[in-house]
């Protein structure tokens, strides 16, 4: 069917481009910190894989949530040098480098779409082409029950980590979120960006640069 394979065509785009409006459902994300260029599979660079993340919404049912998701995808990150943990936090939900703080706000402050409104929101910042820093931010009065708080934090960990929209109902990464974890594709997908190191040109010993030179 030309039609249906025309959106999807443009529903894969959407998928690629990280940050695009065309996926906004429930769940979303933006691009509140992008600097630098956008890449296809944005991902944490070489030596900057040990993720730390920090839950400060100060809600017991938040931080259960969260650091399930968190349980989720140390597992589904095991064969490659990501590391990512857990730890409870408070103050400002400010962008950190590689501590992944998650924030509470208001359905109302959470943005809408197509009268949607969103559970969770993901801002995740780029430097170089490189994931730099991620803020999550989570509804503090939807009245998600444990398990729909599980899906959604772990969904938007899903962008943090770099991984777009998936158009498969199996996995978590699908915009309304359904699933409970990633399936086997986004699997496939996160191995393909871990198993990817970033070799730094480094100049002979003192790595010391002049004029495009080594010297
Ligand atoms: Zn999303
Ligand atoms: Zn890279």
């Amino acid at each position: 069917m030309p039609a249906r394979s025309k959106l999807y065509r443009s529903l894969r785009v959407a998928n690629t481009l990280v940050f695009s409006v065309a996926m906004a459902l429930v769940l979303d994300h933006s691009a509140a910190a992008a600097r630098g260029p956008l890449i296809a599979t944005p991902h944490w660079e070489t030596g900057h894989r040990n993720l730390v993340v920090v839950d400060k919404t100060g809600d017991p049912e938040w931080h259960q949530a969260t650091r399930h998701a968190v349980e989720v995808w140390r597992a589904a990150l095991a064969p490659t040098d990501v590391r990512i943990s857990w730890e409870q936090g408070e103050g400002e939900c400010t962008p950190d480098g590689t501590r992944i703080a998650i924030c509470e706000a208001p359905h109302s402050g959470l943005g809408d779409v197509h009268n949607q409104g969103r559970e969770g929101v993901a801002n995740v910042g780029f430097t170089r082409g490189h994931s730099s820093a991620a803020v999550l931010v989570v509804c503090g009065d939807c009245r998600l029950d444990g398990q729909r708080r599980r899906v959604v934090a772990a969904h938007e960990m899903g962008h943090a980590l770099g991984l777009s929209h998936s158009l498969r109902p199996t996995s978590v990464m699908f915009p309304t979120g359904s699933g409970d974890g990633p399936d086997r594709l986004d699997l496939a997908q996160l191995r393909e960006m871990y198993d990817h190191v970033d070799v730094e040109e480094r100049c002979a010993l003192f790595n010391l640069r002049w004029g495009g030179f080594c010297v």
